[in-house]
């Protein structure tokens, strides 16, 4: 901050001469300062961080139950002394809806990432739709957080 009386001491970032404290424009360079300001910078709030996280855990938690019906069914498999045709359709379809709740938790992961990085809007909201199926209402609350919060996305 210049005092009155002092010399100024701000300089042209372009051409280094003293430049009045208030200008827009370099009057020996043409320098804009106004031009180097750039667009206004865009407001960040944590909205996408908390969607993001919930959508994460939401999309962990789908991961871990569908990992938890693979080794279920697994273990069930072993524990069978005989095969029934029934129970064997229904352990393929039990591994089926593990596999498919994996999918799901990863893409969920997946978006719950995106999110907190503010990148890949609709990857994230993907993301956040199939982490509704491991955290029903966190992962709600968490795509409403983004859906809110979309002008931060990049
Ligand atoms: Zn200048």
């Amino acid at each position: 901050m210049g005092t009155p009386g002092q010399p100024n001491p701000r300089m042209c970032v372009q051409c280094g001469k003293s430049l009045a404290l208030d200008a827009n424009v370099c009057p020996y360079c043409g320098h804009d300062y106004r031009v180097q300001a750039g667009p206004p910078a865009k407001k960040k709030t944590v909205m996408p961080l908390i969607g993001g996280v919930l959508i994460l855990l939401g999309g962990v938690l789908s991961l871990v139950a569908g990992l938890g019906l693979v080794a279920s069914v697994g273990a069930l498999d072993s524990l069978m002394l005989i095969d029934v045709e029934g129970v064997n359709m229904f352990e393929d379809l039990l591994t089926a809806c593990g596999i498919i709740f994996i999918i799901l938790g990863l893409i969920g992961i997946l978006g719950g990432v995106f999110a907190m990085m503010r990148k890949h809007f609709g990857l994230a909201v993907l993301g956040g739709v199939f982490a509704l199926a491991g955290w029903f209402i966190p992962a709600l609350i968490g795509l409403i957080l983004i859906g809110v919060s979309k002008d931060e996305f990049e």
